[in-house]
């Protein structure tokens, strides 16, 4: 095979992603990897799995393109706030502009039919294919001997006969070519999106609920704390001395932010989303700063510092 072809291939850096590579690279098929980066997901894995696989990576940031859709997703949530349908939609529309622009042939990604069960069945994949505007682009080489033959089978740039046709959920095949491959340096297949932990999915629920159109800032602030909300008013309470640094760093000019003064205690910063901080949301943040406090639980009088 020449090795003028060009692919580009989705690369978060999950096991899927490494072995659809690996497949293309076995067939002397030039690839880059593309890793897109959001408020949910970072490129920390898909960072490490290029180096090791000696591939160039293009980082892309859609978060504000990808927080709207997740406002609003056409086809709806997974079991958290993970709206995997849409999600891959635009990632590949995404990618299909970068194709266009970059000269490759084809896009590539490790979807694997039938392990998802919403969005990597025959007619979410298909779907996705076809909203993406990508039909017959987009390669699937662990599962392309299920699927119907892409464009660039067809016309024998990639030889379909290497590829694979595994489905399900089972990972004994992936795990099998790791082995053959040595490719020990995988993350478990859980890690990545913070859309499907079900803890965060509810903190952004109600900061959605309370500000249907918060700023980057607001959402990142979801990763920090432990956090509560006093009508349109969120109290986020440190857990430790990173969080605290991260809440002092974000303090807006119309927030407040509160400590301990006696002994060293958790930073909180109040926000409002609607209308100014009342006085019953300065206390009940004083109350739970006290609470987080160990060494402020048994004292009697303690006082705030509160920053404005
Ligand atoms: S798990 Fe997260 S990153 Fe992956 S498709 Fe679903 S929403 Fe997108």
């Amino acid at each position: 095979m020449s090795n003028k072809v060009k692919g580009l291939v989705l690369l978060s850096g999950g096991l899927d992603s490494i072995l659809a590579v690996k497949i293309l690279l076995e067939q002397k098929i030039k690839i880059t990897g593309l890793v897109f980066v959001s408020c949910f997901f970072d490129s920390a894995l898909a960072n490490g799995a290029a180096k090791k696989l000696g591939i160039e990576l293009k980082i892309v940031d859609f978060s504000k393109k990808h927080f709207e859709m997740v406002k609003n997703p056409k086809y709806g949530y997974g079991k958290n706030m993970n709206p995997c349908i849409d999600c891959h939609t635009l990632m590949l529309k995404c990618a299909k502009e970068i194709m266009v622009k970059g000269g490759f042939d084809f896009i590539a990604t490790g979807e694997v039919l039938g392990e998802r069960p919403m969005s990597q069945n025959k007619q979410s994949l298909k779907l996705i294919e076809k909203n993406s505007g990508l039909t017959g682009y987009l390669l699937r080489p662990l599962s392309a001997k299920l699927l119907e033959p892409t464009k660039v089978e067809i016309n024998g740039l990639v030889k379909r006969e290497k590829l694979l046709d595994i489905s399900g959920r089972s990972r004994k095949r992936q795990l099998a070519m790791a082995k053959k491959w040595k490719i020990d340096w995988f993350p478990t297949p859980s890690g990545g999106c913070l859309l499907t932990e079900s803890q965060y999915s509810d903190k952004l629920k109600e900061l959605i609920k309370h500000c249907p159109n918060p700023e980057l800032g607001d959402i990142e602030l979801l990763k920090t704390g432990r956090h509560f909300w006093h009508n349109n008013i969120t109290i986020i309470v440190g857990r430790d001395h990173k969080d605290n640094l991260v809440l002092q760093k974000a303090k807006r000019d119309s927030d407040i932010i509160l400590e301990i003064k006696e002994v060293a205690s958790p930073t909180t910063l109040i926000r409002s989303y609607k209308g100014k901080i009342t006085s019953g949301a300065i206390e009940k943040a004083k109350k739970l700063t006290k609470f987080y406090t160990p060494k402020a639980k048994n004292k009697t009088k303690i006082s705030f510092s509160v920053i404005i």
